[in-house]
């Protein structure tokens, strides 16, 4: 079969080269892709939400699937774009339709299905200029700290956690009234506070039934020990070691069941992903949020650590024959080690050679992110550059495998941390 997978990252790299391992993988494009990619299939300079332009592409190469990486094009509706379409309707998207995808566009949405599937959640409120005196007033109520949320997309920049009140009320001034993340903040959720330690679980689904893929802990700060500014994410690990079985039967239960549940009894047409992110409170996984998509780095982690063919298992899921999986996943531990460039989050420079970059192995793989091919040069092309997954025994192993080749790769202005899974080793 022939695929188009859409995205540019750590995480599209990662899916490519799984992907390209599958007996059943015919032509693999990516769009628009890195120079990563570009040794798995053919990258395409197309953007991921320029449908008209994806539309043709697929009907001139006979794609067989669309595979959109982030959550940007299944929100803009990637999945209903195709259906309404008849010339490629035939084509499955491996994604929510957009209704689906909503479940991560748009916190209060996500926050009304939880609590009519009682799934487990932060206690919360939705406020908007409707309600806007009311919300400072409840805001005054809250206990401390206080969570507050911009309901649309905001690259990840759009939680504040308010130490006092005086913050609360002007962040939720700045986010309602002044349009701080734009249209996205028009509404805010002001959420419970929970404290525990966070991790990712992910589903694949078609809407009915649905497989559980090996879990992951990423970590989003760009300092060692937890410290400094939110990145897109420096690190993750997989497994991870307090998701036993017995929480992760509690996952199951109280959360990944009730949510397949919900999407099939309210008729959401939903194939692909889901992504929860869970914190365990005392033992107990609530959701902090849902993502209609895998997560990067964590897929860098969890596609190593799948053992079975990919595109079997895409098939079975948009073709409803799910329920005949299983999964296997790989017994040793991966711990991925994110370089980035220097500055990262905020200002950076671009166009850096970068040297070093070791072949495959059966125990390592250097996922590309933000890199781009320029003659027989890679050069860095975004924040965050690659991703080096190692596979061993245990996490401490993984990690020291990790960090050694961070070491050895060299480009101007290189950051990284040397203590991802910290807690775990
Ligand atoms: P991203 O897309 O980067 O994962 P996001 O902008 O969609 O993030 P959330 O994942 O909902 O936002 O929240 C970001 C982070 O804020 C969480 O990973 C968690 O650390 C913290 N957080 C969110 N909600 C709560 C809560 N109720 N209690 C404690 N911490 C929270």
């Amino acid at each position: 079969m022939n695929i188009l997978l859409l995205g540019s990252g750590g995480r599209e790299h990662a899916l490519a080269l799984k992907m390209s391992q599958s007996t059943l993988c015919g032509q693999l494009f990516i769009a628009p892709g890195n120079a990563g990619t570009a040794q798995c299939g053919t990258n395409v300079n197309m953007g991921v939400s320029e449908f008209e332009k994806i539309k043709t592409f697929c009907l001139e190469n006979a794609i067989d699937l669309v595979l959109p990486g982030s959550e940007e094009a299944l929100v803009n509706g990637i999945y209903d774009f195709f259906q309404q379409d008849a010339a490629i309707k035939h084509i499955p998207v491996l994604g929510p339709s957009k209704e689906g995808a909503q479940l991560e566009g748009s916190k209060a949405y996500g926050k009304l299905f939880m609590e009519r599937h009682h799934i487990p959640t932060a206690a919360y409120r939705e406020f908007s200029a409707q309600n806007y005196e009311e919300g400072l007033a409840y805001l005054q109520q809250h206990s401390l700290p206080i969570v507050l949320k911009a309901d649309g997309l905001a690259a990840g920049k759009g939680v504040v956690i308010a130490a006092t009140y005086e913050e609360a009320a002007e962040e939720f001034e700045q986010m309602i009234k002044s349009a701080k993340f734009g249209d996205a903040s028009k509404t805010v959720v002001v959420e419970q506070f929970l404290t525990g330690i966070e991790l990712s679980v992910f589903a694949i689904t078609d809407g009915h039934t649905y497989k559980i893929l090996p879990e992951a802990k990423d970590y989003k700060r760009i300092g060692e020990g937890d410290l400094g500014l939110n990145t897109g994410g420096m690190g993750a690990v997989s497994p991870v070691p307090f998701a036993d079985a017995a929480f992760m039967q509690k996952v199951e239960e109280e959360v990944i069941k009730p949510t397949i549940a919900g999407l099939s009894k309210e008729g959401i047409v939903y194939y692909g992903f889901v992504f929860f992110g869970l914190i365990n409170v005392e033992g107990s996984p609530f959701v902090i949020e849902y993502n209609c998509r895998m997560g990067d780095p964590e897929t860098e982690v969890v596609m190593p650590r799948l053992k079975n063919d990919v595109l079997e298992l895409f098939q079975a899921t948009v073709s409803g024959k799910l329920s005949e999986q299983t999964i296997y996943a790989d017994e040793r531990a991966a711990s991925t080690v994110m370089l980035v460039s220097g500055g990262y989050p905020e200002a950076y420079e671009k166009n850096k050679v970068i040297k070093g970059i070791p072949a495959p192995t059966r125990d390592q793989i250097v996922f590309h992110a933000g890199t781009r091919q320029e003659g027989d040069e890679v050069l860095t092309n975004g924040g965050r550059v690659l991703a080096i997954t190692s596979l061993a025994a245990d996490l401490s192993m993984a990690l020291a495998h990790s960090v050694q080749t961070a070491e050895q790769i060299a480009f101007d202005g290189k950051v990284y941390r040397r203590d991802i899974g910290y807690e775990f080793i």
